[in-house]
């Protein structure tokens, strides 16, 4: 398949077919103001679909809540229209701001003003909990 190509910046693949705008979203990058390319429903020969973003200067990007939102992504970091690392986003250890604790009583629920911070329980299970009522995550 013949695709736009980015010159300097990234392309996260192996995304869950279907979650590349979510994912955007995670992301806090907004498809109006950014030079990116999305591919959604590609064949992949391991999941059988997938979304493919690709994205021209990437440097604010945080890998990290890509690691949390699309576990399975990979990263091409490119420079000079050329593929120069490949990578795979580490599950965090903390993430700030990127999801909201579903439980009514939490402090983060009542309260305002106060960050959202979830810590991981088990990287096997992929599993976070709110750093203040133990709330399990939920995408
Ligand atoms: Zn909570």
């Amino acid at each position: 398949m013949e695709v736009t190509s980015i010159t300097n910046g990234i392309i996260i693949d192996h995304v869950p077919a279907g979650t590349a705008l979510t994912v955007l979203e995670y992301l806090s990058i907004d498809p109006a103001t950014t030079r990116l390319a999305l591919i959604m429903n590609a064949s992949s020969r391991r999941y059988g679909s997938k979304d493919i973003i690709k994205i021209e200067d990437a440097e604010s990007v945080d890998l990290d809540v890509l690691g949390f939102v699309a576990r399975q992504a990979t990263v091409d970091i490119v420079r000079g229209g050329r593929i120069t690392r490949k990578m795979t986003p580490n599950l965090p250890e903390h993430i700030v701001n990127v999801i909201t604790c579903v439980n009514p009583r939490c402090v983060t629920t009542t309260e305002r003003g106060i960050r959202q911070r979830f810590h991981l329980v088990h990287s096997g299970r992929q599993e976070y909990r709110c750093d203040y009522c133990d709330e399990e995550a939920k995408l």
